[in-house]
């Protein structure tokens, strides 16, 4: 693959996004690893059905197996309860003439071709049943096989192990599964302003917001964290945090020091190491944002993301941006941003030359959504990024107008 051009200007939102999807290699190898820690792990093969599913014609009620012609012929004098199947129960045949007591999940008696719900049966003192209503041929049976059958698909690789995949896994009594590696992602804070919580606060100093923020975006991204702490704001102190970074990382991660002030040294170091791809993208907030190599600057080199050092930037632009290229190199696959018409409760200016993502909540009492903001909406204040429910998309140059729909972003879907 060759070195993406050099992009002039801020990139359009979903050109820069479609960029670092393309650029996204999946990581190659596998590792086992039992069901019980695969949760959120993506899976390196296909997993094929090993038994048909379910095993066999089992009920789906508690209740009575029969053959519905002895039930017929039967009339008003009833069916004798001839068996007893409990859940577990190995495979039995009903005896000519009588029926079966039954319950969920047990093995249906060769012979019988219906269950009745218990709540539709009355037994008198004699031990035989009646039926209110009308029995059909198959009721309440779930029969062998008829979800899937043994050598069927179950899951392609790429696909994200959520609970009900990892249960499905374990109703075939899957114990173990061949899974992607974790990607190894290297963490900087550049900064000289920069202090860690729990430090007595100093006048002009920030506590450092992005770090823990982005060790719990990629915790929940099922990342291993390569924590490098906090870098200063000289581009020999970035060089060597860089190169040290590169070392055992599939991805290096940073925030700040990706704008065009002097005390912004990430372009310029990472033009120095490796190569730029673009920098800058059309959204608010976020705009200050880096991809590119280290190494040699092509593909083969180590990817570097800059994330803009204001928190919400951060926290927007790993979302839109890091996080569907971090899903693209953990083998999965990427979709569309999820987005639906949402009211807006307010009015506001729309932000000049870029895409607006307004943290928003959504008021439900009216029965359909109407959004409000959530807060103060500068690129710094956590408050209202920590309330939203998810992001108000307002096109460049465009003003919200109260009781207009617009394009919303369920903050949802970034957790998955
Ligand atoms: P920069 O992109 O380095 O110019 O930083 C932009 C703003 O974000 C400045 O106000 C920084 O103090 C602030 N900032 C940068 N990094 C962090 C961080 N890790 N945590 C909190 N604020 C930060
Ligand atoms: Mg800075």
């Amino acid at each position: 693959m060759s070195c993406a051009t050099l992009a002039t200007g801020l990139l359009d939102l979903d050109v820069a996004r479609a960029r670092l999807i393309a650029a996204a290699e999946p990581l190659t190898g596998e590792e086992h690893v039992p069901l019980a820690q695969a949760a959120g792990r993506v899976l390196a093969r296909d997993v094929v059905a090993q038994l048909d599913m379910p095993g066999i014609d089992n009920s789906a009620m508690d209740g009575y197996a029969l053959r519905l012609a002895e039930l017929v012929a039967a009339g008003e004098t009833g069916l004798p309860v001839a068996l007893r199947v409990p859940a577990g129960a190995g495979v039995t045949t009903l005896p000519e003439g009588g029926c079966a007591r039954i319950f969920t999940g047990a093995p249906v008696p060769e012979g019988a071709d219906c269950v009745v719900p218990q709540e539709r049966v009355t037994r008198d003192a004699a031990q035989r049943i009646r039926v209110a209503g009308e029995a059909l041929p198959g009721a309440n049976v779930r029969r062998r096989g008829e979800e899937y059958r043994a050598g069927e698909r179950l899951l392609p690789a790429g696909t994200l192990l959520d609970a009900a995949a990892l249960a499905m896994l374990a109703s075939q009594g899957i114990a173990e599964v061949a899974l992607r590696p974790r990607l190894r992602v290297a963490l900087l804070s550049t900064g000289d302003e920069l202090i860690e919580p729990g430090i007595p606060y100093e006048s002009g100093r920030v506590y450092n917001s992005n770090r823990v923020m982005l060790q719990a975006l990629l915790a929940q991204a099922h990342c291993e964290v390569i924590d490098l702490g906090i870098v200063a704001d000289t581009p020999a102190a970035l060089h060597d945090a860089l190169v040290c970074a590169r070392d055992g990382a599939d991805l290096v991660l940073c925030t700040g020091g990706v704008s065009v002030g002097e005390e912004d040294h990430v372009r310029p170091v990472l033009e120095q190491l490796g190569g730029l791809v673009f920098h800058g993208v059309a959204i608010k907030p976020g705009k200050p944002f880096a991809f590119g190599y280290l190494d040699d600057g092509t593909p083969e080199g180590v990817p570097l993301i800059g994330l803009p050092g204001n928190p919400v930037a951060s926290l927007v632009s790993w979302q839109l941006l890091a996080l569907p290229f971090v899903h693209g190199c953990q083998g999965r696959t990427v979709g569309p941003l999820e987005r639906f018409p949402v009211r807006a409760g307010f009015a506001r200016r729309g932000a000049p030359g870029r895409t607006e993502l307004l943290r928003v909540v959504l008021d439900w009492q009216g029965g359909h959504p109407v959004a409000h903001l959530a807060g103060g909406q500068g690129s710094h204040m956590l408050r209202a990024a920590s309330q939203a429910h998810g992001y108000l998309l307002m096109a460049a140059d465009n003003d919200v107008e109260e009781g207009h729909d617009y394009p919303y972003l369920p903050g949802g879907q970034f957790l998955v």
